[in-house]
């Protein structure tokens, strides 16, 4: 066994069918009584179903988060947690929903209920990104991190196909990072494994039937796996390159992580021969890039950021920016390979 550092993040989760019904008893067990639920615009509809659930124990209902943590919504946000004198937050949605109550705790430190309707990995992680004038940061703390996650796998039978397949991609390249990570470790890893193969089986079946519930049970057991990964170790170039295309270049966030990461993976395989082949088995396949790569075309994921929009000529200046202040990676960040490795995702072409 090699030495490594483990540090363990403390959280509770909740894991099931019909789980959302528990959410009364854990503001209660917080020590709660007065909470904000928070949504999207889209899923108002189940903020409001929540908040007449809760009865009393929800005091207002904020349904304007959105992609990227926006500092002015935080702020508007943060007025209506005020107003009513809310003590807690429960956000119900995908990894926007989850920022957004991020935030609200990071300025009052307010215990955070989460119930993630996406594979995004969030709710798992210390990790806020927000952006302000359009710049993006990314900042760890514990401050962020949720206290209690609850997992209810009926509210993820509405999750639309396409998102499905983005967002599982997404939550398997935290756990393909996590395999090669510098500060990686057993316990990590076996939960990274674990995470790419309970997604790779679920999609294919998701495609064919969005109401299997097993299949839907496996992809969120296969997120939170991998939003462990992203919040347990420290992510690489892929994460990197995925930062800068959704940050500088307004590329959707899910789409763009399933379109990248084939290509960073081949890009680190030689440096990165043990986690390749441990992700190569959880895909069961004999090529972890190339098996990345099929995966999303065969599920009907963008497998191009031309397809995405970027615009070929912004490649050089995408580069330029993932190359001046890079993440650790297993391989040497060189700019010449980087920048092949942006042209080969730009095209689409099968590593
Ligand atoms: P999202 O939260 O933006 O959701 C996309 C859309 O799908 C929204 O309109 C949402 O309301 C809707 N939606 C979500 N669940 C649904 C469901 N079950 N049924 C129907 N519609 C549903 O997308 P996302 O990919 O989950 O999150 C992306 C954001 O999360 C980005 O801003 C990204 O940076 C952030 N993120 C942060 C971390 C972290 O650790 N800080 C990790 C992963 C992602």
């Amino acid at each position: 066994m090699q030495p490594f550092v483990f540090n363990a993040l403390p959280g509770r989760v909740i894991f099931g069918f019909g789980t959302l019904s528990q959410v009364g008893v854990e503001i209660r067990a917080l020590g709660c009584s007065r909470a904000l639920v928070i949504s999207t615009p889209e899923q108002q509809m189940q903020a409001a179903q929540l908040v007449t659930q809760l009865g009393d124990l929800a005091v207002g209902t904020y349904v304007k988060a959105a992609m990227h943590t926006p500092t002015d919504i935080t702020l508007d946000a943060l007025q209506e947690f005020q107003q009513a004198a809310a003590d807690c937050v429960v956000a119900i949605g995908g990894g926007s929903t989850i920022g957004l109550g991020k935030a609200i705790a990071l300025h009052t430190d307010a215990p955070q209920i989460v119930i993630p309707t996406t594979y995004a990995g969030s709710e798992a992680t210390p990790i806020i990104g927000q952006t302000d004038n359009g710049i993006k940061t990314t900042q760890k703390t514990m401050k962020v991190l949720p206290e209690v996650i609850v997992y209810d796998v009926d509210l993820t039978l509405r999750l639309p196909v396409e998102m499905s397949v983005t967002s599982g991609l997404n939550a398997i390249a935290h756990a393909v990072e996590a395999l090669y990570a510098k500060d990686a470790n057993p316990l990590v890893s076996m939960l990274a494994e674990q995470g790419i193969a309970a997604i790779a089986r679920a999609l294919p079946r998701i495609v064919d039937n969005p109401h299997d519930r097993e299949a839907r049970s496996d992809a969120l057991y296969g997120a939170w796996a991998c939003g462990v990964c992203l919040g347990a170790v420290g992510m690489s170039i892929h994460h990197k390159l995925c930062h800068t295309l959704g940050g500088s270049f307004n590329l959707p966030h899910a789409q763009t992580h399933t379109a990248v990461l084939p290509h960073a993976a081949a890009y680190n395989a030689e440096a990165a021969p043990e986690a390749m082949a441990r992700i190569a088995t959880a895909l069961g396949v004999d090529d972890a890039p190339r098996g990345l790569y099929d995966l999303a075309k065969s599920l009907g994921g963008p497998t191009s950021l031309a397809a995405l929009g970027l615009k070929k000529d912004d490649l050089t200046k995408a580069t330029e920016i993932a190359c001046a202040s890079p993440y650790w990676n297993p391989r040497a960040i060189e700019p010449r390979a980087i920048a092949e490795l942006l042209a080969n995702a730009w095209a689409g072409d099968r590593p």
